[in-house]
């Protein structure tokens, strides 16, 4: 809930509004029971549990990369569904990569977490309770968020922008909305409506495809909306936020890395402000798919740049630790944890 949520349903209750924000600040902290609240009474505090919950994920595995200290999680949420995050260190800081719903309806050829099927939206509590999490289990402070794990954030858009507001607050975990980026599959509508919510956040894009032919056959969303209308929607992300997108671009071996899928792209970004982030395939069980040789990713690369197009390989992080998106909630459903 936000403050504001909290106060009226206090209100309602004939409680004080000044409680509103002593449970509000208390909730931001991460605590995961009503009785943690010490200044409030405990008639307060049992009052408080009979009417909510608190959404607090439990910690049902770690892996702790040995190459680069990446911590890959797999929570689990009151309901008993399961979700994973990732923490990575930078040198400016702790990121975390979240999940915004468990499982996902968008089947990209090459993902993980579609293979398992959509199950349902979190709630912007369930997104935060994320960062609370693996923030008390390291101790630290995460500075950056990316909204790039399991789901499609604009399938759950509500919940995801009352997060964005949530997560900024400075009564809250006050983490700068340019801290943060949100990435999606393309859904137009959502894009555009996006745009207008003054959430300066960077906003990527899975583009992993040059023309609607190639992107169809890897994006089934890619029959919903056409490249063009995809980048139509990215300009005016940029003139009405003034900042620039991100492309993501995973690079999968004889459907979409050659140069030729390099030159067509360049050729389909010019004048619009933006970056391309190439992800050289993290080849996933069961999906027939082989990772890029690494000097067809430099290549790729170089004839980008040589179109003055903006452009960076993606660092490869928790390479050990099944890092890729959805593939720790898979192994656990197929398996068992
Ligand atoms: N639904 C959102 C965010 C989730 S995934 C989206 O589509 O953008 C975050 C990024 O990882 C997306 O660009 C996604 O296409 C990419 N991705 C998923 N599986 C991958 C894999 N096996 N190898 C490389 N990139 C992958």
């Amino acid at each position: 809930m936000t403050l504001e949520e909290l106060r009226a349903d206090f209100a309602a209750q004939g409680q004080p509004a000044f409680h509103a924000l002593q449970v509000y600040r208390w909730l931001h902290r991460g605590v995961r029971s009503f009785s943690e609240m010490s200044d409030q009474s405990k008639a307060f505090r049992q009052k408080l549990s009979e009417r909510y919950y608190i959404a607090a994920a439990e910690i049902e595995q770690r892996l702790v990369s040995k190459l680069d200290g990446t911590a890959k999680y797999l929570l689990r949420l009151p309901d008993g569904e399961h979700v994973e995050c990732v923490l990575m260190e930078y040198h400016h800081g702790y990121s975390i990569c979240i999940s915004s719903q468990v499982g996902c309806k968008m089947n990209c050829s090459f993902c993980a977490t579609g293979k398992s099927g959509f199950s349902r939206n979190l709630t912007a509590s369930e997104m935060l309770s994320q960062i609370q999490t693996v923030q008390q289990d390291q101790g630290i402070r995460i500075s950056n968020v990316v909204l790039m794990g399991s789901g499609e954030p604009f399938d759950n858009y509500d919940n995801v922008v009352k997060f964005l507001r949530l997560v900024n607050d400075p009564k809250g975990l006050n983490i700068s909305l340019r801290n943060i980026s949100l990435s999606t599959c393309g859904l137009v509508p959502k894009m555009r409506a996006f745009a207008d919510e003054g959430l300066p956040v960077t906003l990527s894009i899975s583009l992993h495809a040059p023309n609607d032919g190639i992107r169809q056959k890897i994006m089934p969303v890619a029959h919903a909306y056409a490249i063009e209308d995809v980048l139509s929607a990215c300009r005016n992300y940029v003139e009405k936020t003034g900042r620039r997108v991100v492309f993501e671009y995973a690079l999968i071996k004889n459907v979409n890395c050659d140069v030729k899928c390099a030159e067509e792209l360049a050729r389909r970004l010019r004048g619009l402000q933006c970056h391309v982030n190439l992800i050289p395939l993290n080849a996933v069980k069961e999906r027939n798919l082989e990772a890029p040789t690494k000097q067809d990713v430099q290549a790729f690369l170089k004839r980008l740049e040589l179109k003055n197009i903006s452009a960076t390989v993606r660092r490869e992080m928790g390479a050990d630790i099944d890092g890729a998106c959805g593939q720790l909630r898979r192994k656990a459903l197929t398996e068992g944890i």
